[in-house]
């Protein structure tokens, strides 16, 4: 299927670059892959230390006109800047940016590909559905017709909720505030996207500890850190440019790189101290390095007294964890946590970052909080060089969990509430009455009916149990009959067999994507299947928020390829089919074609809502000024040195205060409050009232600088402007716009005029409050983080001590814990199954193994097996083996016999797809559409488990048994 371009045609005879050298030497894939490696290894690490590479001249690229584009990869979250070459509307060529902060000038191989991925032949080229068993070229027209009549129906029999509307971390923020929007004006919270299945715990752990859940400080601040401490994170394969930072640091500041993983990873080849433990076992092991930080009186007293609630809480918790216990659950010497704890106490600020090893477990929230403790007991928050640096994996999953394309709030994380459905209909110019109608009704267990518009719908995650479950059983009214994936890879969800089942019982299934995802080809449906093609993210043009907060605006490089339209269009033609185009874009100007909203007004819209985390100064001037003047940001701090930005933050990183008019130039590290907030310091957010046991909640004695309270304090509302005296402060139209939402009860999310973040800000108080920290989460099932064993667990020794939580019912469905728990599957299954990325490919990867360039690098999906197992189980390496879970999925893949896995433990990366349980689905593609790899996905092996607060699926320790196929 995929061979080698052994032509040696040079494309760009002109360019001098390290990379076009490498282009042209011999234009072999393998080659040209190894020069991009190259731009890790060597141009990364030259751009890093000043070295003498010089940027390749794009007027030299190519003969005849060349226009400059500058876009953003779409491959992770890190945010590298591509430079694209176009040629009377045709990319021609790319060149990592050199200007941005974020690259340097580098790239790994997923951008170093991106043109490929955007021109790819294995395109999705017209709408088709799937008719007789045969897939059908249709039109647009037809599409939207067939598919908005069928919906209509179900709405009519069913109701709104038995439409499930799936949306992306690959829309731009535009795209993805109008998905949620959309989905509100269809009348559903069946709506979701991957944040879900990646960071949700993240999200929840981290805002309900210190008030926002998203990465505090920056890639760039890596640089500052004394100690650079990483669980459950593969940074050097799934955001390898992230590694340029890292390793500056590592090098620059002679910082320990302590690496904790089940694995022995390409990041922990980089470590000073691998720290391997038992998967699933993560509270266990911080709680082992917290014993020794508190026997010796480590942990910094005066940071937990004056910003820190509960820490007494988790000190008796953690006296449990004595080194021999610890080692009986993690297996993982206390001698050398105790070097980690002496290292990390010796070594501040230190940060601490964590991928998905660490949130996708039954209890990942008990883990991402843990880790906010430890920082919190080494008092590395709202440092520079300290803080949570946490990984997103997709290029916008950050933007696309702001704007909350999520089952549980509204954009800005408002939530479901009526306040918070009154807030977003002021913004919209809505009636809200009739926003409210759109929205079934279910009748509560008071027997009163209850609208679903202020309930949590059901999570992706669960989205197979809303078409399986028995109505009866759950909230939604009735069953999910009609399920839109719209930029999501079915294959990066466990449960794989019930998955099928559910495509196959379901109405209609109606896949919206650049590439055919595996939901064109894992179910044996003969009808009511639709694939509709999306434009890339190269295709079009806005915003896009990298992990770090930072904004970055891409430019359009080319023109929709063949007949695929932009997420945006795609929304407008469903809102018209469904008859509200004129309502929901009533603020926003449509282009020449009456259809597509146009992005600059939606983002200005967006800043118009966005209180609550500062997305409201982000104005698209601003951002394109940025993207101009990469140039002027410093590489370490991200602030802009003279230019026509000086002072902003670069892509000025959220919460970026008032409106733009008010010139804030960004947060670059939250909860710094070594400067003032006007210029981008901040304090903890008074997010959960002001007192609790009879403790004061507000920080005790510490403010940002140049702050007029110098106490802590809670968040701002009008009554506290009146009360302090400085509602003489505001605008006769400020004061107006707060009189029309609340009047003295309108509050710094509320206000849209922005008075209320103005004058709190204009006093260097932060409009959120000042407030301590909460280690202890009195709203979650495990208030203080405890170890709990996995559902499928080889360690039943453990269990009666560790339990799981007991089954409940939540997001609308039952969930199972303790039923899963108490049946012992170890002597079956009896070798632990965990899961992550490559370096080669992105999540369900159909992008990047629909991409040549990239797909010669790894052409087989496999299993990593311990030698000792392996050889128990007389496998050999290169060999084909069944790998079997619990509840009966399988697949068939290589076995890879490597010391990277403890005994025990078999790893499989998740990227694959396109064959199931020993069967190659090649031929169920669309012609011509099929990836060049295929394989058997890992989730068709993987099992249930979802966590307590956001039902983050299980993915990293579940339990398998190995065989020779
Ligand atoms: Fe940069 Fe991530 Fe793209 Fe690689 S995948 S080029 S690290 S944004």
């Amino acid at each position: 299927m995929l061979r080698k371009k052994t032509n040696g045609v040079a494309r760009r005879p002109q360019r001098t670059s390290i990379l076009s050298e490498a282009a042209n030497a011999s234009v072999d894939r393998r080659a040209f892959l190894r020069g991009s490696g190259l731009a890790i290894g060597g141009l990364a690490a030259i751009a890093a230390t000043g070295g003498t590479v010089q940027q390749a001249s794009a007027a030299t690229a190519a003969t005849g006109s060349v226009e400059i584009k500058k876009s953003i990869c779409t491959h992770c979250s890190v945010g590298c800047t591509v430079v694209a070459e176009v040629s009377n509307g045709v990319w021609v060529g790319q060149e990592p940016g050199w200007d941005s902060p974020f690259n340097l000038g580098a790239h790994c191989a997923k951008g170093a590909s991106v043109r490929e991925h955007a021109h790819g032949e294995r395109r999705l080229k017209y709408p088709m559905k799937k008719e007789g068993g045969e897939w059908k070229r249709i039109s647009w027209e037809q599409a939207i017709n067939e598919i908005g009549d069928g919906m209509m129906n179900i709405r009519e029999e069913s109701g709104p909720d038995s439409v499930y509307w799936l949306g992306s971390a690959k829309h731009s923020n535009e795209q993805a505030y109008l998905f949620r929007k959309f989905a509100a004006y269809w009348g559903t919270n069946n709506v979701d996207h991957q944040a879900r299945i990646c960071h949700s715990t993240t999200v929840a752990g981290v805002a309900n500890t210190w008030g926002y859940g998203a990465m505090t400080n920056s890639y760039n601040d890596i640089h500052n850190s004394k100690a650079i401490f990483i669980i459950g994170g593969n940074p050097a394969e799934a955001h390898p440019v992230s590694l340029l930072h890292v390793l500056k640091a590592k090098e620059q500041n002679n910082a320990p790189l302590i690496v904790c993983d089940p694995r022995f990873t390409r990041t922990a080849a980089h470590a000073d101290e691998y720290v391997r433990f038992r998967p699933g076992t993560d509270v266990a092991l911080i709680w082992g390095i917290l014993w020794h930080m508190f026997e010796n009186g480590w942990e910094d007293k005066e940071f937990i007294r004056t910003r820190v609630w509960g820490m007494d809480q988790i000190k008796e918790e953690v006296a449990k964890w004595t080194p021999e216990e610890v080692e009986r659950v993690t297996g993982t010497p206390g001698s050398q946590l105790k070097r980690v704890a002496r290292t990390m106490a010796n070594n501040r600020p230190g940060t601490v970052i964590w991928c998905m090893g660490g949130t996708q477990h039954t209890n990942g929230n008990n883990n991402t909080r843990a880790y906010c403790v430890l920082q919190l007991a080494l008092g590395n928050m709202g440092a520079s060089g300290g803080g949570t640096n946490i990984f997103r994996g997709h290029d916008n999953v950050q933007g696309a969990t702001d704007l909350g394309v999520l089952s549980h709030t509204l954009p800005g994380y408002y939530g479901l509430s009526k306040g918070a459905w009154a807030h977003w209909a002021r913004v919209w110019e809505e009636d809200a009455e009739w926003l409210g109608n759109q929205f079934a009704t279910t009748t509560g267990a008071d027997g009163k009916d209850k609208s679903l518009q202020n309930l949590t719908g059901i999570p992706v995650s669960r989205w197979i149990d809303g078409v399986l479950e028995d109505p009866e059983n759950m909230d939604n009214p009735d069953k999910v009959r009609a399920m839109v994936l719209w930029g999501h890879a079915p294959n990066s969800q466990t449960r794989g067999p019930e998955m099928k089942t559910a495509m196959e019982k379901l109405d209609m299934l109606v896949v919206i994507d650049p590439f055919p995802t595996v939901s064109a080809v894992l179910h044996d449906r003969t009808d009511g299947c639709y694939l509709l093609p999306a434009a890339t993210q190269f295709e079009t043009y806005g915003s896009v928020t990298a992990s770090n907060r930072s904004f970055q605006w891409r430019e359009k490089i080319m023109d929709p390829l063949f007949e695929s339209k932009t997420d945006h269009e795609i929304i407008g033609l469903f809102s018209k089919k469904f008859g509200f185009h004129d309502r929901i874009f009533r603020n926003i100007a449509i282009e020449e074609d009456g259809i597509t909203p146009n992005v600059e007004d939606t983002l200005r819209e967006i800043n118009r809502g966005m209180w609550t985390i500062g997305y409201t100064g982000q104005s698209p001037e601003r951002l394109k000024l940025h993207m101009a003047n990469q140039h002027t940001f410093d590489r370490t701090t991200l602030q802009a040195i003279g230019g026509p930005a000086d002072g902003d933050y670069y892509g000025l990183p959220w919460p970026c205060w008032g409106t733009a008019e008010m010139g804030h130039p960004g947060t670059p590290n939250l909860y710094d409050m070594s400067k003032p907030v006007s210029e981008g310091g901040l304090t903890f957010r008074a997010r959960f009232g002001v007192e609790r046991d009879g403790d004061n909640l507000l920080a005790d004695g510490v403010y940002s600088v140049n702050s007029e309270i110098q106490d802590g304090y809670p968040e701002f509302t009008m009554q506290m402007l009146m009360d302090l005296g400085w509602d003489g402060d505001l605008t006769d139209e400020e004061r107006a716009s707060i009189e029309g939402v609340a009047g003295a009860k309108t509050n710094w999310k509320t206000d849209l005029s922005g008075g209320i973040q103005r004058v709190a800000i204009k006093h260097e108080c932060a409009p959120f409050g000042n407030a301590k920290a909460r280690a202890v989460v009195w709203t979650f099932p495990d208030p203080v983080p405890v170890h709990r064993e996995p559902l499928y667990t080889p360690r039943r020794d453990l269990v009666a001590d560790y339990p799981t939580y007991e089954d409940r019912k939540f997001y609308r469905l039952p969930t199972m814990y303790a039923s899963i728990q108490k049946n012992d599957f170890s002597k079956d299954f009896p070798i632990i199954l965990t899961s992550g990325r490559l370096v080669e490919y992105e999540g369900g990867g159909e992008e990047t193994r629909s991409n040549p360039w990239l797909a010669e690098l790894q052409q087989d999906m496999f299993v990593e097996i311990n030698p000792r197992d392996a050889n128990n189980l007389g496998i050999r390496e290169g060999s084909q083996v069944w790998v079997e879970g619990p509840e009966g999925g399988k697949v068939k893949v290589m076995a890879m016999i490597t010391e990277r896995v403890g005994e025990g433990v078999a790893f499989m990366p998740f990227h694959f797809g396109g064959h199931y349980q020993g069967a190659d689905l090649r031929d169920k593609y669309p012609d011509g559409a099929d990836p060049y790899v295929l394989g058997e996905s890992c989730n068709t092996a993987q099992t249930y488990g979802y966590d307590s607060v956001t039902q983050m699926q299980e993915t990293k320790c579940t339990l398998c048994k190995i065989s020779a196929a």
